[in-house]
C-alpha cells in the first residue's frame, strides 16, 4: 500500500509546519509549500524526512492560479495522487476600514480566499476521478465573530466558511468530505506581533484560559482527515478554548 499524501499550502512556519510535521508522523508522505521561506520549507522537510515521510518542497504563491496548476501537476508527477489538501495559507494585513488601502483588502481576499479556490480548482479533478479526497480549508473565529480592524480578513476566513460548505455539497457524492477550521488564538508568527495588551483582551475572552497551540489544530485536521471523521462533512470545526461560542 502506497502511504497517503497531503499537500499543505503554507506549510513553511506556523500551524501550517505542524500540520507538515503531524501528517508525516502519522505517515503520509508531504508536500510543503511555502511563499518566502525557503530556508524555513527545507528544515520543515527534513523534519518529515526523518519521520519517514517522502517530502516535495514548492515555492508558490497561492493566489496565482497558473502557479498553483503547476504545484498540483508536480506533487501528481512525484506521487500520482493527493489524498488531503490543506489550505492553510493566510496573511493578514489589519487596519480600521476608513484607513484600510484597496490593496489590503484585495491582497487578503487573494491569498486567504482566492488561494483555496485556486488549489481545489486544479486537486478536485484529480480527487474526483478518484472518488476520494479530503479538503480542510483554515478558517477562523474572527470568520465567525467579525474583529474591528480585521474586515479584509474577516471576509476572507468567512467566505472560506461558505466556500467549504458549498463544496462539500458539490463533492459528497463522490466520497470528498470538506471541512473547515476556524482556529482561536494560537501561539506563532501571525499573532506573534500583537501588543501584551492586545494579548491580554484576548486571554479574557478564552474561557479556557490559555492560547491555543499549532498541535491542537494538528490534531483536529488528523482527526478530520482519518477513517474516523468519514461522516463529517461541511462543518466547521472550531479549535479556540471556547472563545466563540
Ligand atoms: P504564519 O505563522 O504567518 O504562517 C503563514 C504561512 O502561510 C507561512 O508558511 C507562509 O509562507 C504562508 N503564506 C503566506 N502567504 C502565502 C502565499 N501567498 N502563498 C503561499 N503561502 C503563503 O500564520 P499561522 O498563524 O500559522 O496561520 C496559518 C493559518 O491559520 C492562516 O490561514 C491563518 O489565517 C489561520 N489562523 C491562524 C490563527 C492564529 O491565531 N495564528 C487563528 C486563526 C486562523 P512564508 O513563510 O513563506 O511566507
Amino acid at each position: 500500500m502506497s502511504r497517503p499524501v497531503a499537500l499543505i499550502t503554507g506549510s513553511s512556519n506556523g500551524i501550517g509546519k505542524q500540520l507538515a510535521l503531524s501528517f508525516a508522523e502519522a505517515g503520509y508522505d508531504v508536500v510543503i509549500n511555502y511563499a518566502s521561506s525557503e530556508k524555513a520549507a527545507l528544515e520543515v522537510s527534513e523534519v518529515c524526512q526523518s519521520l519517514g515521510a517522502q517530502t516535495l518542497v514548492i515555492g508558490c504563491d497561492v493566489s496565482n492560479y497558473e502557479a498553483v496548476g503547476q504545484m498540483v501537476q508536480k506533487t501528481i508527477e512525484t506521487f500520482s495522487k493527493i489524498d488531503v489538501l490543506i489550505n492553510n495559507s493566510g496573511i493578514t494585513k489589519d487596519g480600521l476600514i476608513l484607513r484600510m488601502k484597496e490593496n489590503d483588502f484585495d491582497e487578503v481576499i487573494a491569498v486567504n480566499l482566492k488561494g483555496a479556490f485556486n488549489t481545489v480548482s486544479h486537486v478536485s479533478k484529480h480527487m474526483l476521478k478518484a472518488k476520494s479526497g479530503r479538503i480542510i480549508n483554515m478558517s477562523s473565529v474572527i470568520g465567525i465573530l467579525g474583529n474591528a480592524g480585521q474586515a479584509n480578513y474577516a471576509a476572507s476566513k468567512g467566505g472560506i466558511i461558505a466556500f467549504s460548505k458549498s463544496l462539500a455539497r458539490e463533492f459528497a457524492s463522490r466520497n470528498i468530505t470538506v471541512n473547515a477550521i476556524a482556529p482561536g488564538f494560537i501561539q506563532t508568527k501571525m499573532t506573534n506581533v500583537l501588543s501584551e495588551e492586545v494579548k491580554n483582551n484576548i486571554l479574557k475572552q478564552i474561557p479556557l484560559g490559555r492560547f491555543g497551540s499549532p498541535r491542537d489544530i494538528a490534531d483536529c485536521a488528523l482527526f478530520l482527515a482519518s477513517d474516523k471523521a468519514s461522516y463529517i462533512s461541511g462543518q466547521v470545526i472550531q479549535v479556540d478554548g471556547g472563545m466563540a461560542m
